[in-house]
């Protein structure tokens, strides 16, 4: 019988599109995590930038989505041709009532993330959209029906960020000074992870008084329900990357099963 390492479940801020071509301590961190990784069989993603409906996993060309706007030509010139992990749609269909099946490019989400962790395009990509439809159980209990994955090999992404309120941030200052509420956010996020209080993730909208400031809109936290979701009880968890930019975009990042 081939043997096939259980996969870890990797939950990453991506923050700033130019993070996919920049070069900083975020990304150091995402290339360090690349070269200890052993390679998986596939990766499914789940992106704050594709949210439907309805669940639905993309089959993607090798074209990407150059879904923000205002930056750099160079971003706009990132190409990622990786091959659909297809083969994962039969099992998606088992474990995800009513999942349809779109044509869709990769987004930013996606591929800024993928360029560092898998930089060869090697490894076959699905991406899974977020359900509007689902509360946030619901997400975090997909995280756990999807778990079953990363036991044949299958590594399972969120892409996100822990704090995210575009309004507030100071886009023009990488390194302005960190607002209160996203350091107390973040902080709860940060505690909530090491003692595997998924609830508090679950409830951070009633339990969390800056809830609307970290996530004026729920996107880029959803995916790191899915990730809380599919981590297991005794397996060790890390935080690949810790720090807070723009004064209040938390780069938080966290690898479960490593
Ligand atoms: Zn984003």
């Amino acid at each position: 019988m081939l043997h096939v390492s259980k996969a870890p479940a990797l939950f990453v801020g991506h923050g700033n599109p130019m993070n996919a071509i920049g070069d900083n301590l975020f990304i150091a961190s995402l290339n360090n995590l690349s070269k200890t990784l052993q390679k998986p069989k596939a990766v499914l993603v789940i992106s704050a930038h594709w949210s439907t409906p309805f669940s639905a996993i993309s089959l993607h060309e090798s074209e990407l989505l150059y879904d923000m706007y205002g930056f750099p030509k160079e971003l706009y010139m990132v190409t990622y041709p990786a091959k659909n992990a297809d083969f994962l749609i039969p099992q998606l269909q088992n474990i995800i009532p009513n999942l349809r099946v779109e044509k869709r490019a990769l987004d930013h989400g996606v591929w800024s993330v993928l360029v560092h962790l898998f930089p060869d395009a090697d490894v076959p990509v699905l991406q899974l959209s977020i359900n509007t439809k689902f509360s946030m159980k619901e997400h975090f209990e997909m995280g756990k029906a999807l778990e079953v994955l990363r036991e044949e090999g299958v590594m399972i992404v969120g892409s996100g960020n822990v704090t995210h309120n575009l309004r507030e941030a100071v886009l023009g200052d990488k390194d302005a000074s960190v607002d209160a509420w996203a350091k107390e956010f973040d902080g709860f996020v940060k505690d909530a992870l090491l003692t595997r209080d998924f609830d508090a993730l679950i409830d951070f909208e009633t339990s969390q008084r800056y809830a609307h400031l970290a996530h004026p809109t729920k996107e880029h936290f959803i995916p790191l329900l899915y990730i809380a979701g599919a981590s297991k009880n005794d397996e060790k968890s890390r935080f690949v990357y810790e720090g807070i930019e723009h004064g209040n975009l938390s780069m938080r990042s966290w690898i479960t099963g490593e």
